[in-house]
């Protein structure tokens, strides 16, 4: 049996009516760029991710940037953020002429140790950047509390996780300002890059629509020095399609996770995703950690079962790094992580027999190994 890491044929088929008409509607209006289709995603999505305002953006590290360069963060401030984080949130970081400043992750959960927070705040600290990685909410109410002691925005890093929630609260509310991505393999996908901000606050969401579209409200009139990040017209329409089935996806993706977590329990060598008390996980990634990671991608790469490593090198580590001057041993957990982690394959419509059939062949790889 094949089993590819990822599939979007199962979820393609259900929609692809739908989204053929879509493409149509907004091809007959003859308005290409900021038009209807637009609006009436960010409606939808604001009311989805409940939050009073949702911006598109082109995609999610501009979001991530143009939250950044709304709140005002740039040169001599610093920025708090995961030291196992996908690069995106550091380059957004870096772009604005910031500088980022990593906090470990919990080994378990692998999100932001917010213990580890305060003692990484100086009095350049302007934000907190948590990211909600692999589609685990952050431990929000506690990085909120410390961001409101501190005098600090949080912006959240929202990638991985559209519907996920802390305490009941969904992940992408919390902070003062919040970048989504809608990379097509995101949990809400676009049919190509894409993404969005959202905020509950008037002025930062008035302030984020200025910069994504040349720094301009009026045709022509520039207020501010702005940029070309707007969210494509026909993605928001194909959005606004996807938008419609993401909590049955995600229940699926869930129920998938609950296969592999039975399925995997108590396998000697194999950690499976720890969620944390509270945190609700909408498994945008199913990743294991094992000592013997590469040894098990190419064993299941051997037998048909594709994998992938999210991520082999954390940033401080990265080459394009190296001029930030840190070495390996910084950052150990991150490192641990990125040399032990390990996505299997899930997508909804992925089938429990699929799911099975991975499972047995960790589960042999386990008995021969450890
Ligand atoms: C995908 C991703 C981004 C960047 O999104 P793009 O749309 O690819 O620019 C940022 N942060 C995280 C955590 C991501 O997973």
């Amino acid at each position: 049996m094949q089993i590819p890491f990822l599939s979007f044929s199962p979820a393609n088929k259900q929609i692809k009516t739908e989204i053929l008409t879509a493409f149509e509607t907004f091809f007959d209006a003859e308005y290409y760029v900021l038009g209807n289709c637009i609006k009436k995603f960010e409606d939808e999505y604001a009311a989805f991710n409940n939050v009073k305002y949702c911006v598109g953006i082109s995609n999610g590290l501009d979001a991530l940037y143009i939250a950044l360069k709304t709140l005002g963060i740039g040169t001599d401030d610093e920025v708090i953020v995961p030291s196992n984080t996908y690069i995106a949130t550091v380059l957004a970081i870096l772009y604005a002429g910031a500088k980022p400043v990593f906090v470990e992750p919990r080994v378990e959960t692998c999100n932001i140790d917010p213990e580890l927070i305060e003692a990484a705040i100086t009095s350049k600290t302007r934000a907190i950047m948590p990211v909600h990685l692999y589609g685990q909410a952050c431990e929000m109410s506690v990085i909120m509390a410390i961001a409101q002691k501190h005098n600090l925005y949080v912006i959240e890093d929202n990638a991985q996780a559209q519907g996920a929630a802390y305490e009941n609260k969904l992940t992408g509310c919390w902070g003062h300002i919040n970048a989504t991505s809608f990379y097509p393999t995101k949990n809400l996908g676009a049919l190509g890059d894409a993404g969005a901000i959202t905020t509950d606050d008037e002025q930062l969401a008035q302030q984020a629509t200025l910069l994504r579209n040349y720094g301009s409200s009026k045709k022509y009139y520039n207020e501010v020095i702005g940029y070309n990040k707007r969210l494509d017209e026909c993605q928001a329409a194909f959005l606004s399609v996807k938008l419609k089935y993401l909590d049955t996806w995600t229940k699926q993706r869930q129920e998938i996770a609950g296969w592999y977590n039975e399925g995997l329990k108590n396998i000697q060598g194999i950690s499976i995703p720890v969620v944390a008390k509270n945190a609700s996980h909408v498994y945008h990634l199913y990743v294991i950690q094992t000592p013997q990671r590469d040894k098990l991608q190419a064993h299941l790469k051997e037998n048909g079962v594709g994998t992938l490593i999210h991520f082999p090198i954390p940033p401080h580590l990265q080459e394009a790094c190296t001029y930030m001057g840190y070495k390996i041993g910084d950052f150990p957990v991150a490192e641990k992580i990125a040399n032990n982690c390990l996505s299997l394959p899930l997508w909804p419509g992925m089938t429990k027999e699929q799911v099975g059939e991975v499972c047995a062949i960790v589960q042999k790889f386990s008995s021969a190994i450890f």
